[in-house]
């Protein structure tokens, strides 16, 4: 149960070959001395149907260390606690400045992880691991962010060294989308599924990949760069050099500045989904129109990686069908007959905490867990 959070008697049967009757005085001892504890089903990070019978589990204690996942976006820092039974017990968030430096936003992360403990009744001596997002490549022989214009601060900072000097305790550090794709593969969207793609679709527009049921990052940690995908050859030049990149064509800078001169007052995604969503036509164009950019560098990434799942996430991956629905037509239309008809596109189910989560569940897999479903 260390490594999959939280199961049965039976499975615990099942997985040690140990007889039933076995398990049941085994566990009846570690229930009794404390070491292990009851749940009537499995933790639940999140809203969504889960399916299957529910049976008593049994679980670590809390004794057995907790982890955080801190998640930084263009504007929030977002910290969660969870126990080494993959329990979520605790979470902070806050607004940010981007434009501040690296070391202002870790101050902000230090003291929403200090509140979300002491909101646990935990101190930092029980914490064992923690991971940590950020929307940028790390780069992964310095520890570094690459180029990210989403967090200039960040650039060139050890973000790893940087936050464990600041908290005192080791930190694993990886993209945001990675990351994603982790959360959803244990929690979310894709659980059951070993070969799958996580979008981050919100400013920047990110991939994380998970192949044969493992994080796929490249050589150096840079694969998923999906939002450098050259779609339009004359297209409004890119931060990365290039011109008409899906980031530039389909990010949430670019929706805003398409409705721009006829929504001037709309400042934010979830304001054109929810315009959208009321009928106006400018809006759900928008969104459209970022659909189906995305969807066509999707239709190149099925054919390199024929996922079996594609799910979509970020503040534009919550307009769900208002965006897949024109994601799924230029998939389609992109992508050989046989990798279209591999994959499943549908949105997260974690939201906006979903690469929170991913960093649990890294510090997690750095403890051991494995976390594969
Ligand atoms: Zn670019």
């Amino acid at each position: 149960m260390s490594e999959f959070g939280a199961l049965s008697r039976a499975e615990l049967a099942r997985r040690t070959a140990l007889a039933p009757s076995t398990i049941s005085t085994l566990t009846a001892d570690l229930l009794r001395d404390g070491l292990i504890v009851e749940r009537s089903e499995t933790p639940v990070p999140a809203a969504g149907p889960r399916g299957g019978r529910p049976a008593t589990l049994l679980a670590l204690h809390r004794s057995a260390g907790l982890v955080v996942g801190i998640d930084f976006g263009k504007t929030h820092v977002r910290v969660a606690v969870a126990d080494r039974a993959h329990e979520l017990i605790a979470e902070r968030s806050k607004q940010v400045d981007p434009d501040q430096r690296s070391a202002t936003h870790i101050k902000v992360a230090v003291r929403l992880v200090h509140a979300a403990l002491e909101s646990a009744r935990a101190n930092r001596d029980q914490v064992v691991g923690v991971g940590m997002g950020l929307p940028g490549p790390i780069n992964r022989a310095t520890g570094q962010i690459g180029d990210s214009a989403i967090l200039p601060g960040w650039v060139g900072v050890n973000a790893s060294k940087a936050m464990s000097d600041a908290l005192g305790l080791p930190v694993s550090v990886d993209n945001d989308a990675n990351l994603g794709a982790l959360a959803e593969w244990v929690w979310g969207a894709a659980r059951g599924c070993n070969e799958l793609a996580y979008i981050k679709a919100a400013t920047g527009i990110g991939a994380g990949l998970i192949t044969n049921g493992r994080p796929f990052g490249g050589y150096g940690g840079t694969a998923g760069e999906i939002g450098h995908t050259i779609i339009d050859p004359s297209g409004p030049i890119c931060r990365c050099g290039n011109r008409g990149c899906l980031e530039m064509l389909a990010g949430t800078p670019a929706l805003l500045a398409a409705l721009q001169p006829t929504h001037p007052d709309i400042t934010n995604a979830a304001d054109v989904i929810a315009r959208a969503r009321d009928g106006d036509s400018g809006c759900a164009r928008a969104l459209t129109d970022s659909g189906r950019a995305i969807g066509t560098a999707l239709a190149t990434l099925c054919n390199i990686t024929n996922p079996e799942r594609i799910i979509v996430g970020g503040e534009l991956g919550a307009a769900g069908d208002l965006v897949l629905d024109p994601m799924r037509d230029a998939l389609h239309r992109g992508a050989i007959r046989s990798a279209g008809q591999d994959v499943t596109l549908c949105q997260s189910t974690l939201g906006e905490r979903a690469e929170v989560l991913g960093a649990v569940a890294l510090a997690l897999t750095r403890l051991g867990h494995a976390l594969e479903r």
